[in-house]
Order: structure tokens, then sequence, then C-alpha cells
């Protein structure tokens, strides 16, 4: 069958990832996530000091950093930051609290891009993020636009940082999803907004299962149309 791609955007935390991971699972997909990209560029430009407002200090460290997956011994995709995993570093909130900044920087953002498309151009892949299916792949097959509610968006991101040891409490994580909504939506350079051709999913109250499966009958029958 004709392999597809399958784009995932969606606001923060509203389960992108562990859909995607789990649809490209299923599909024998690769899985991309974009964020992971942003993050680690993010956690360079933290250790190096990197001033956001100079062009030219950005362009230098960017031209330093090498972002790349590899997975693991129990087939799990880490994201590689200059050949060292920082899989769990990038998701501290000290980089949550800085990653809309960076990510919003025009040279930034395309070095991730071009390296997106590169990395999806065999098709066959799942990449879950901001702009997926409106800038990067606006030729996606199959293009998912997440939501949740604010609070089930905070308590489930809530989880996964307790699970890396990270106790941060709900208020916190609630300002922060909503400033980075924020940011990520009104940025000038490619802002989070649902592609005309984009399936909505509501996630609020379905499980991650439901969630999935509806993901793997879209791909499903978007791969049988383009086949044909
Ligand atoms: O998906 P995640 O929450 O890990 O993404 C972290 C940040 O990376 C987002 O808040 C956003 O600023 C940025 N991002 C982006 N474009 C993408 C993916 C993520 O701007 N395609």
């Amino acid at each position: 069958m004709k392999k597809i791609i399958i784009a995932i955007d969606g606001y923060s935390a509203c389960g992108k990832s562990t859909t995607a991971k789990e649809v490209a699972k299923i599909l024998g997909y690769r899985y991309i996530d974009s964020g992971a990209m942003y993050r680690a560029v993010t956690m360079y430009f933290l250790e190096h000091h990197v001033a956001l407002t100079n062009p030219h200090e950005v362009d230098h460290a960017l031209s330093k950093i090498k972002v790349s997956f590899r997975v693991n011994s129990t087939g799990t995709s880490e994201t590689c930051l200059n050949g060292l995993v920082v899989e769990d570093e990038i998701r501290e909130m000290r980089i949550s609290q800085q990653v809309s900044q960076v990510s919003a920087l025009p040279a930034v953002r395309h070095a991730m891009v071009d390296q997106q498309r590169r990395l999806g151009k065999d098709r066959g892949i799942v990449m879950d993020g901001r702009d997926i299916g409106t800038v990067v792949f606006p030729d996606a097959e199959l293009k998912i636009f997440l939501t949740a509610d604010i609070l089930v968006r905070a308590f489930r991101r809530q989880k996964e940082l307790l699970g890396r040891d990270e106790m941060i409490d709900i208020d916190t994580i609630v300002e922060n999803l909503v400033l980075r909504d924020e940011m990520d939506s009104t940025r000038k350079e490619s802002p989070l907004r649902k592609a005309p051709d984009a399936h909505q999913l509501d996630t609020t109250f379905i499980t991650i299962d439901e969630e999935v499966d509806e993901v793997v009958r879209l791909a499903l029958s978007r791969m049988v149309r383009a086949s044909k």
C-alpha cells in the first residue's frame, strides 16, 4: 500500500505525541516529534547563553547544532543533541518556559522545517507539532488537529513530569500551557492554527486507545485512497 504522511497538530499537552507514537507503531511508520527538535535547540541556546535578539549569535549556534533521533533498546525514539541523548532534559520545565520564544525565531524555524521535510521525503511518517499540516507538509494525506480542555491537559502534563521526578504545581503548568498556546498561535512565522482540511479531534473525554483507533481508521482510509 502507498505510504502517506500523517500530520498531527494541536495545542500543548493534548496527547499529540502519545497518539502519534502509537499510530506510527501500528502502521510501521516512523515517528518524529517536531516539538522535541525545538526543545533540543532551546536546550543548546540556554546552555550556550545565546542571545535571542542577536541574529548572528543565533545563526552561529544553529550551525553548531545537530538534532537527531535514535531508537533505543525498548523500541522508543529518543532525541539526541549533537549525538547525546537529551530525551529527559528537554522535557524539563526550564525548557518549556523558553521554547516558545526560541521556536518563534524565523532562523530556527527555517532550519527545523528543512530538516523535517527531509525526514518525510519518503513518506511513511507520523509527525506531530504545531505547523506540520499547514507549513511543513501542506500536502499530507492525513491532517489531525487535537484539542482538549486546559485542566485535563495540565493534569496529563503534571503526570508526565511526575514520571520524570519533577513535581510542578498545577497552576504553574496551566500558566505555562496558556502562555505557550498564546505565543505559538500569535507568532508571525507559521503560527499554530488548524489547517482547513484537518480533521479536528477533541480528546477531553476520550481515552488514548479511542484516539489512536480513530486516527488509524482515518489513516487507513487515506492509504486506500492514495493507493488507487
Ligand atoms: O510539542 P511540544 O509541547 O513539545 O513543543 C514545544 C514547543 O515547540 C511548542 O510550545 C512550540 O513553541 C514549539 N513547536 C513549534 N512547532 C512545532 C512543534 C513545536 O513551534 N512544529
